[in-house]
């Protein structure tokens, strides 16, 4: 049965002589696995449209255990991407947690148009990468259900001001909660708000959003802690990103 649908190639894996194993979020079937048969075969048809990062309306071919991609027109292929290795890391991670959050059959809608506007805006190159990476991370995050609570403390929601964070109870404690989580953070008002206006806003209008270096810092270490803690995966995209940063340290300002 042939169907059709727009997806992305958040994955690429090379198989056997030729052939290669995508894994792509479809606007109709959510996350799916299909096989590009001779696709690293330079004639190949299916060579350009199944690379990671690429836009196609696809043609797709059910197989019983498999989908096989009989034909892949580009819609955009984001290879701007490609010129910057920071940047190339946090949409790979962004791919890895897109990949990871959105189930087989579970068509992403908004999840996927805000997958596709970060990748727009990284190749755009106008929004600081590590501004853009955490903006978008919390909105794939909070579409796929795991938004953090901001607005009051998650144990008692009591009002008052928190100034902690707790990863594993999914949001801000306030002190006289504090204890239910010794392993949670200390997290400042600056990074709270950071936070809210990253979910809140539009990710182009991050632009004109500026972020001191320690907070930014604040936040992927809270980040970090709180994708282990929900999504419960070692992404090896995150280890790269950060080899990365240790070799341009300051880069990411
Ligand atoms: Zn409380």
């Amino acid at each position: 049965m042939l169907v059709k649908t727009r997806g992305l190639v958040t994955k690429a894996v090379n198989f056997g002589e030729g052939d290669k194993i995508l894994t792509l979020l479809t606007e109709k079937y959510g996350k799916i696995q299909a096989m590009a048969k001779g696709a690293r075969r330079t004639r190949s048809k299916l060579v350009a449209g199944t690379q990671l990062f690429c836009y196609c309306d696809f043609v797709l071919f059910k197989g019983k255990t498999w989908y096989y991609i009989d034909q892949a027109e580009i819609i955009n292929t984001f290879h701007k991407i490609r010129n910057d290795l920071v940047t190339l890391s946090c949409c790979t991670y962004l791919m890895e947690l897109a990949g990871e959050v959105v189930q087989p059959g579970q068509a992403p809608g908004r999840l996927l148009k805000v997958v596709l506007e970060a990748l727009n805006l990284f190749a755009a190159g106008e929004i600081g990468p590590e501004i853009l990476l955490r903006a978008a991370e919390l909105k794939i995050l909070a579409y796929a259900g795991f938004k953090p609570q901001l607005e009051h403390c998650v144990n008692c929601g009591g009002a008052s001001r928190a100034g902690y964070f707790s990863p594993g109870s999914g949001g801000i404690l306030c002190p006289a909660c504090e204890k239910s989580d010794p392993y949670g953070y200390s997290i400042s008002q600056g990074a709270i708000s950071v936070m809210k206006l990253m979910m809140g806003w539009r990710l182009k209008k991050l632009d004109c959003l500026r972020v001191e270096q320690h907070i930014l810092k604040e936040l992927e270490k809270i980040m970090r802690a709180y994708v282990a803690i929900h999504i419960d995966k070692d992404f090896s995209s995150m280890r790269f990103l950060n080899s990365v940063k240790n070799k341009v340290t300051g880069r990411l300002e």
